[in-house]
């Protein structure tokens, strides 16, 4: 059996990096020329079952440098004025781990150089007689597999070919990503798992991005066959613009910035700092978007995974974590028959109908925490606020990722 993997996202590569432990034959095609061309290394919570469904997919041996290139995310969370005066602690919070979605590419492309292809983006597929089905690029070439898996993101050409009455929601993006090298004057800013700075307009989610090693270096001794990026630990952080902020200028991030240090004018000199020393490449606007859920599609050799099919905003913390699960998922289902104990349309589909469930429940969570995680700010509350009530030293479960953690502490900010 052959799988054709369209996308080298973290969901598709997490698929790929599955089926090759599993032995099964599996091709990778990527659209964009290499995996450094576009930069996109921002902090990605992982917990609870996609942590474990990540763990299933990657070879053991890769276990300790997965573990090495991630950073805690655990501790205190702090709620702070505009002057960095505490207002409130939203109690402690431990488990999971913080994973940059760059470096975490670089890790899961180890061993698949020979599989994968760059520049090769889809324009449709065609499914043979023969019961194959051949993927089509933009460059005129093709390549024909038992199984095509859309693992092609929220704009996916696969899920629009397949599903082309599946809707995709912009909601209104009024949040700026921004991300600032980490010093010692930063770190101080978030001491333990996150801090909420809340003005009297904006407010501003903090989050440490600390490898516990610099990846490239672990890398170098742990797994030398696989090259990681010489990243840099950073802050990352999510401002919420107040309500008629308009339009973000379209021209590049140190116009937005330019913007955002009007907004915090006046805000203790290490908040302002933080704004003014982010990184031009790699902060940006912020859309969020939502699939609307849709019935199952009948058998087919073409199926999808990840965002392509559930994208869901961030305030959950579950977009990766789901595309990892459905990855480990459909691992299972296709090694089934791989051992001759299933037929592929029947493990494909029974895949799917699991994959839509847990999909678009998470899909549902999120859109939940939504209005807690972009309401405007309150006026500081007078007195401390109370502590949340799984304050006082919880252990967080694993299965909640980190953004959902940003987002509980950020509900308990706005009441
Ligand atoms: C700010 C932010 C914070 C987040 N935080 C978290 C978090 O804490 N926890 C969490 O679990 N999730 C988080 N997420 C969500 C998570 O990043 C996504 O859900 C995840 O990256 C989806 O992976 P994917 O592989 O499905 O899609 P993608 O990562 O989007 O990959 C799709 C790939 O397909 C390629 N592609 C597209 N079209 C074609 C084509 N025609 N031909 C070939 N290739 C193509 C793309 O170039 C891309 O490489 C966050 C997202 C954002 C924006």
């Amino acid at each position: 059996m052959r799988v054709l993997v369209i996308g080298a996202g973290v969901g598709g590569l997490c698929l790929a990096q599955g089926l090759l432990k599993a032995g099964i034959d599996v091709r990778i095609y990527e659209r964009e020329p290499g995996v450094d061309s576009r930069y996109q290394g921002f902090r990605i919570g992982l917990g609870g079952a996609g942590l474990d469904a990540l763990r299933a997919c990657l070879p053991q041996r890769l276990h300790a440098l997965l573990e090495a290139s991630t950073g805690e995310i655990a501790g205190e969370r702090v709620m702070v004025d505009q002057q960095l005066k505490v207002i409130g602690r939203l109690g402690a919070m431990y488990g999971g781990m913080a994973t940059d979605r760059h470096v975490l590419r670089h890790l899961l492309l180890a061993g698949l150089k020979e599989r994968i292809e760059f520049g090769k983006r889809l324009v449709e597929y065609v499914e043979q007689a023969d019961g194959t089905v051949t993927a089509v690029f933009a460059d005129g070439s093709t390549a024909t597999g038992d199984l095509l898996v859309g693992a092609d993101g929220v704009g996916s050409p696969v899920r629009r070919q397949l599903l082309p009455h599946a809707e995709v929601v912009a909601l209104d993006g009024r949040a700026v990503l921004g991300r600032t090298p980490l010093t010692d004057r930063f770190a101080r800013l978030v001491p333990g798992f996150g801090t909420i700075v809340r003005g009297s307009e904006v407010s501003v989610l903090l989050g440490r991005m600390e490898f516990r090693r610099p990846p490239h270096l672990a890398a170098a001794e742990l797994a030398p066959d696989v090259e990681l990026p010489a990243a840099g630990s950073y802050v990352r952080w999510v401002m919420f613009l107040p309500e008629g902020t308009g339009e973000l200028p379209d021209d590049g991030w140190a116009q937005t910035r330019e913007l955002l240090l009007k907004l915090v004018d006046g805000w203790h000199p290490d908040l302002v700092e933080l704004i003014r020393q982010s990184d031009v490449v790699n902060s940006s606007t912020l859309t969020a978007r939502y699939a609307k859920p849709v019935p199952h599609w009948g058998s087919r050799r073409v199926t999808l995974l990840g965002d392509a099919i559930h994208v869901m905003p961030p305030s959950g913390g579950k977009g990766a974590n789901t595309a990892f699960r459905d990855a480990a998922l459909l691992c299972r289902r296709l090694t089934e028959v791989e051992r001759g104990e299933a037929e592929l349309l029947t493990a494909v589909e029974r895949y799917e109908r699991e994959m839509l469930d847990h999909g678009f429940a998470a899909v549902a969570e999120s859109l939940e925490k939504l209005p807690a995680f972009t309401s405007r700010p309150v006026e500081p509350a007078p007195n401390p606020v109370e502590p949340a009530p799984n304050a006082g030293g919880r252990q967080r479960d694993a299965a909640e990722p980190a953004a959902e953690a940003d987002e509980r502490a950020m509900r308990a900010s706005t009441r």
